[in-house]
């Protein structure tokens, strides 16, 4: 927990989102300002700033958010056409909320690209 990041705030409930899912080591929520028709942040509970804070201990962590995306596809009918993810690290990539999140994008053809951003 990080007193200042939204995304705990969001996790303790401090903070009102539209929580899609939640289970003891996960939580996802849909993006205040998505960039396609589903757009899912998926988020562990644990506060890991970015995907280069990452530690051996994360790994199993990191296939359940895999797990959840899949799950939440399904639930979202987005299994049949697709979907993408993204996780933003650092600030090249533009990442603004320091707790690592993966970006669940669908529900229309995404750019054949792997530029990040409104255009994804
Ligand atoms: P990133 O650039 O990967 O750090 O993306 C952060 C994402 O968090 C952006 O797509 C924002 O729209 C989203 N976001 C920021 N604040 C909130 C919030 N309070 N509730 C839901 N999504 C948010
Ligand atoms: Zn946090």
């Amino acid at each position: 927990m990080s007193a200042e990041c939204i995304f705990c705030k969001i996790i303790n409930k401090e903070l009102d989102a539209d929580i899609v899912y939640e289970d003891d080591q996960v939580v996802a929520f849909k993006d205040i300002n998505p960039a396609a028709p589903v757009h899912i942040l998926i988020v562990p509970r644990k506060h890991i700033p970015t995907l280069l804070d990452l530690e051996k201990e994360d790994a199993e962590l990191m296939g359940r958010l895999h797990l959840v995306a899949n799950e939440i596809a399904r639930a979202f009918k987005l299994d049949k056409k697709g979907y993408r993810l993204v996780i933003n690290t650092g600030p090249d990539a533009g990442q603004i909320v320091f707790h690592l999140h993966l970006h669940l994008l669908g529900g229309r053809p995404l750019l054949q690209t792997i530029a990040k951003g409104r255009g994804v």
